[in-house]
């Protein structure tokens, strides 16, 4: 045997025990007499002694940081004084008997401790050195712990794992695709999957009612710290289910993650806000619920008013900073300019004053404004004393976002602070129209128009709600689903609608109306992104933490190179010739 034990997982209650133990030397002390080093292992760290003297352990004046070590000795309490109590191990320390090198290490390019700023370059060049590093091992295991709660969550409900192919022909889910050139079919292409989306669709016609599967999906999208080319979702459909059943299946699973990553924090019941609610409550279809701070609208308490900067716009809403009051002329100067920014014509600030016994406001604009616009103002903010109110307005659409945005520079939380999960649900079937005058779909074309507005999908598309849902957690949008449409007769319709032709359709999708002719079952689905979903549970801003070896913004992978050029034999078997870069 190896080893008895993971060092970094021995105890008190192991004292007098003979163990074997093997790992990275993290740190080392040479006290005169005496040899220390922290051995590291996916356990922890552990402090072994090593007295030179005793006959084979003069090794330890050789052993150098990062070596490997095989270690044969007794654990035994440290002397009185040396208890670290910051350290799981800190009441042992493991004497040696024997020391093995197994391996000896190069110094390494940066220290493997979790408080040095190391440059992300080079982590990710030495990436096998970074996962060494406490954050990382703390991440990629709480990451498997996810995989592991969502897999037995899913299978608990009697979801079916299936495995879909990566060499595909083209998913729409609004990205560009990547491509793999066919050797056997020179100048053909496979696309890997942006989603396994059409797949699984086929998967209820072919009678799986129940499927999920942590897939593999690649877009190529710009990167962002929330977003690589390829990443994993917990990807789910089923049959002879309406939207409440995926939502309801889904939060299982969501639940179940994060009582395995966040074990005591209360989840609680996932509230519903429909996409126009989330648009006028927070400016955004992804909420963050965690704090207040909603926009209030006040078009109609200012709709007779003379100022022309509210005076027969779209929409006039603000909100209120509680508290902030006595923020700097510069602080407020600042929340201006960041709202011309964001687009804004301007914003209104007022400082909310306690008058001789009256709330009024303290504002540039204040002399516009009547007295009863002004007391409008307060009581429906149901501001107080000592608070600052911001109000935009103009375009609906537009002041809400503006506004929303403010609200998450002025009170969002940490990421990690908290867990609230939402649903947001009713979401517009199109995002808008296009240059051709044609409707974009906001989610693919496979998504069920809500049957309430099924008459107005001809004369006034913008305004057919769909049943589409996304769920969010803290703010960030962790994935989407929908009903989709099983009916041929209603595929075809929005394929026309999106200016898709019939061959064109035919072309792409050819086999999934095909097999809508045959008995599909209604359905409906989902997918979450579980980079995400761990990034936050781990308290990451960026994904790139929680994955073992992601590409760097600019897309490339400083570890292994790649991307990288191909040599001229493979592009002749492939039937391609690299044209010179475009200047
Ligand atoms: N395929 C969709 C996506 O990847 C999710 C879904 O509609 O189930 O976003």
């Amino acid at each position: 045997m190896m080893r008895t034990h993971r060092g970094g997982e021995l105890r008190a209650e192991h004292e007098g025990t003979d163990v074997v133990v093997c790992g990275w030397v993290a740190n080392r002390r040479d006290h005169g007499g005496v040899i220390f080093f922290d051995l590291r292992d996916s356990g922890g760290v552990v402090q072994v002694v090593v007295d030179p003297v005793r006959p084979g352990l003069d090794l330890g004046h050789r052993v150098r940081g990062e070596w490997v070590l095989r270690v044969q000795g007794t654990v035994r309490p440290r002397p009185e004084g040396t208890v670290n109590v910051d350290m799981p191990t800190g009441a042992i320390e493991v004497a040696a008997d024997a020391i093995e090198v197994l391996s000896e290490s190069e110094p390494v390019p940066f220290p493997l401790d979790d408080r040095t700023e190391v440059d992300e370059n080079l982590r990710l060049r030495h990436r096998y050195l970074d996962l060494r590093r406490d954050p990382m091992q703390r991440n990629l295991r709480l990451r498997a712990s996810v995989n592991r709660a969502v897999r037995a969550a899913m299978d608990e409900q009697g979801f079916c794992e299936v495995e879909t192919p990566m060499l595909i022909a083209s998913t729409p889910e609004g990205a560009r695709d990547f491509v793999v050139p066919s050797r056997l079919k020179p100048g053909h292409f496979y696309a890997l999957p942006q989603s396994p989306q059409l797949f699984k669709q086929l998967l209820m016609v072919g009678g799986f009612d129940r499927y999920y599967q942590l897939a593999r999906c690649l877009r190529d999208e710009d990167l962002r710290a929330d977003r690589q080319f390829e990443f994993i979702q917990l990807d789910l459909e089923m049959s002879f289910a309406d939207q409440d059943d995926v939502l309801d299946a889904v939060t299982r699973a969501v639940v179940a993650a994060a009582a395995a990553a966040r074990p005591g924090e209360e989840v609680g019941t996932v509230p519903r806000i429909t996409w126009h609610d989330a648009m006028e409550r927070y400016g955004s279809d992804k909420p963050d619920i965690r704090f207040g701070m909603e926009l209030v609208d006040l078009t109609d308490a200012l709709a007779a008013t003379e100022f022309r900067a509210f005076h027969g716009v779209d929409a006039v809403k603000g909100i209120r900073v509680a508290g902030a009051g006595d923020a700097s002329r510069s602080t407020v100067d600042g929340l201006v300019d960041r709202a011309k920014q964001l687009g804004a014509a301007g914003l209104v600030w007022m400082r909310v004053r306690d008058v001789d016994g009256r709330i009024d406001v303290e504002s540039p604009v204040a002399k516009f404004l009547a007295d009863d616009e002004r007391a409008a103002i307060v009581a429906t903010l149901q501001a107080e004393p000592g608070d600052l109110v911001l109000i935009a307005a103009g375009p609906r659409r537009a002041t809400c976002q503006i506004l929303g945005q403010l609200r998450l520079d002025l009170g969002r939380p940490p990421v990690s602070e908290g867990l609230a999960f939402c649903w947001v649900v009713d979401f517009p079937l199109f995002e808008a129209l296009g240059d051709d005058g044609r409707p974009i779909p906001a989610h693919h074309p496979f998504t069920m128009p809500h049957p309430d507005d099924l008459d107005r999908i001809d004369t006034d598309p913008l305004s057919v709600r769909s049943q589409a849902y996304d769920l969010v957690l803290n703010g960030w949008e962790l994935g989407s689903g929908s009903v989709r449409i099983h009916r041929p007769d209603v595929q075809q319709r929005i394929f026309s609608l999106l200016g898709i032709e019939p061959e064109e359709a035919h072309a792409k999708f050819g086999f999934l109306l095909d097999a809508f002719r045959f008995g599909a079952p209604p359905h409906a689905g989902f997918a979450f992104g579980l980079d995400r979903i761990v990034a936050i549970f781990a308290g990451e801003e960026n994904i790139r933490e929680v994955i073992a070896f992601p590409k760097t913004q600019s897309g490339g992978d400083p570890l292994t190179g790649a991307p990288s050029v191909v040599g001229p034999q493979q592009l002749v078997e492939l039937g391609l010739r690299v044209l010179p870069p475009k200047t």
